[in-house]
């Protein structure tokens, strides 16, 4: 197996450009897995964890770019306060040295439907910033990226750089359901963004369909009937989390039945709709 060591971005470009067959390793605690488990033998290894510039993140013209390779830690502790749902999901990752090793950039990289980082991206905005060296750069809505199980847009010879989002204006929170409370793969999750300036909801559902997404009609539906001066209608956010549910095409598995995700989706919708709601009215009251 060829191990491809870039120092630069423009090297692991090349390198990608060069041998589109090479899989890039970044944190390594997906491809590792996949490596000792026998699920993949790469004929290389492209490892991104030497390309200095994906490891920082910058706040410029109100948007958070953030490089592929920064860690869960460091978004806890670093973008805490910007990214509130994106935190919070990243809280629930594994443990501390998953934390530390892995990223979002590895998280967009396999795509997997119960990957924690998907539905705070998807509820907040998030765009995908990706390269290639004959293809420049593209950037990808959250909501373009996922195309199937363990599918995304990105292309063979393109390497993810960021991501972008705007810093939360509103809360934001993020929900997991698993077959215990650490270390988990989520059976189901779910996460809300609220954006009162432009009275718009956003949500994001995780392992309750073969890709991370939206729920678009619960989200236009509250959008739409919220009152956001006035108390949270107990029959609005009944109507929410059936309209989550119904954005949702589970499957049955070994962590829960379809019937099981799709009832959690609903709880969980109105969970998180209920804490941001008391968060946006305490907030008013200050
Ligand atoms: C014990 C354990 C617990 C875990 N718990 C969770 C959990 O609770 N929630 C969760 O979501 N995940 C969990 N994971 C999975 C994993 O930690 C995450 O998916 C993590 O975000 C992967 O990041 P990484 O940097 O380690 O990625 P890597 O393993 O380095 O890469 C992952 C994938 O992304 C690709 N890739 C990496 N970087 C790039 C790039 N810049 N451009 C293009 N492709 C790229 C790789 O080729 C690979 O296909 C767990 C894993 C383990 C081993």
């Amino acid at each position: 197996m060829d191990f491809l060591r870039p120092t630069t971005w423009q090297e692991a470009l090349a390198a990608k450009a060069d041998q589109p067959e090479a899989v890039p390793i970044q944190g390594g605690t997906d491809v590792m897995v996949e490596i000792n488990f026998d699920v993949r033998r790469p004929v290389a290894l492209l490892d991104l964890g030497t390309v200095a510039e994906l490891r920082t993140w910058t706040m410029e013209d109100g948007t958070c770019r953030v490089g592929a390779a920064v860690p869960y830690t460091r978004i806890i502790e670093e973008l805490g306060e910007a990214l509130p749902g994106l935190a919070q999901a990243s809280r629930t990752v594994g443990s501390p040295q998953i934390r530390n090793r892995g990223s979002v950039g590895g998280n967009l990289g396999a795509a997997s439907p119960a990957g924690d980082s998907h539905p705070p991206l998807l509820a907040a905005g998030a765009v995908v910033e990706v390269e290639s060296r004959d293809g420049g750069v593209r950037m990808i809505p959250a909501d373009e990226f996922y195309l199937g199980v363990k599918r995304s847009a990105l292309r063979p010879d393109e390497l993810i750089r960021a991501f972008h989002l705007k810093p939360a204006t509103g809360p934001q929170y993020f929900s997991k359901v698993g077959t215990r409370n650490a270390m988990v793969i989520a059976v189901c999750s779910f996460a809300l963004a609220l954006h009162p300036e432009e009275r718009r909801v956003g949500t994001g559902l995780g392992s309750a369909a073969p890709t991370p997404r939206r729920a678009l009609e619960a989200e236009d539906f509250l959008s739409r009937e919220l009152d956001w001066d006035s108390r949270l209608d107990p029959t609005l956010l009944g109507r929410f989390g059936e309209l989550c549910a119904r954005a949702a095409s589970p499957i049955d598995d070994v962590r829960g039945t379809a019937a099981y995700r799709r009832h959690a989706i609903a709880v969980l919708a109105r969970r998180t709709l209920t804490w941001a709601w008391n968060d946006h009215r305490g907030r008013r009251a200050a």
